[in-house]
């Protein structure tokens, strides 16, 4: 069944009930469906990433603090709290990182900042260089050297993450805005990228009916060009769900 969309990825969630406030404004809420499972339900899609965001961090950081663990940074071992936690996409966003678990990470401030949008292995080896002094030239060398070498890795393979995270589905199964502005730099240099390489640049991440979450510009980019199948990662725990808000008067 090769249209059959699977459901490859899902969150860890925290409990029924748990709500997702930015400003004292409710992004999302965990709730439960029918099954007993549980879901996060999205008030718009894009709010998608800060909800993550803030719930990787309240399952990693602030629930070990909670019952008295002491989260780490992975690279630095330094003690983390809510105050110098970062979450950061392992493989970047530049390269079509997308915003799952899978690819998140709770992180601190200085080795995020270390990161970039590198790869882990680089930031052992830009805090060893830091710590030899070395000079802050070669260090900058480095690191174009290092994204260069990525990009190249990306365009060799048509796309840098990994093939069991995506399902390849019809386009007309996603369902998301279609008033992207074409004439847009951003619009441009993607279908500059699709031309030269081949393949779309930005990773589309949909939620368990379909809508889109990520990937905006490759899903117009994808319409545009009237391409029948496309690759996406499904989130089957997340649904954006404006009625449910409205509903429950949230
Ligand atoms: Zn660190």
């Amino acid at each position: 069944m090769p249209n059959e969309i699977r459901s490859t990825v899902k969150f860890n969630l925290p409990k029924e009930g748990y709500k997702v406030k930015s400003k004292g404004h409710l992004l999302a809420m965990v709730t439960v469906d029918e099954n007993g499972e549980k879901v996060l339900k999205l008030k718009n899609r894009i709010y998608y990433m800060a909800s993550i965001i803030n719930i990787q961090n309240a399952i990693q950081v602030k629930e070990p603090i909670k019952n008295g663990e002491i989260p780490r940074c992975p690279y630095c071992g330094r003690e983390l709290d809510p105050r110098n936690t970062t979450i950061d996409h392992t493989i970047p966003r530049s390269l079509g990182g997308p915003t799952i678990q899978e690819n998140l990470e709770v992180i601190c401030d200085v080795c995020n900042s270390l990161k970039g949008s590198l790869k882990p292995s680089d930031v052992y080896k830009i805090r060893s260089m830091f710590e030899q002094k070395v000079p802050l030239e070669t260090i900058k060398n480095f690191k174009y050297n290092a994204r260069k070498q990525y990009f190249n890795e990306m365009i060799e393979n048509k796309g840098i993450i990994p093939k069991e995270w995506l399902v390849n589905v019809p386009v007309k199964k996603v369902r998301g805005n279609k008033n992207i502005d074409l004439n847009s730099l951003s619009f441009r240099n993607a279908e500059n990228f699709y031309y030269n390489y081949g393949f779309l640049r930005n990773t589309i991440v949909v939620d368990k009916k379909d809508m889109l979450l990520e990937g905006r510009l490759s899903f117009a980019l994808a319409r545009e060009l009237n391409l029948k199948n496309v690759d996406i990662i499904k989130v089957s725990n997340v649904d954006v769900d404006l009625l449910w808000f409205t509903y429950r008067g949230l």
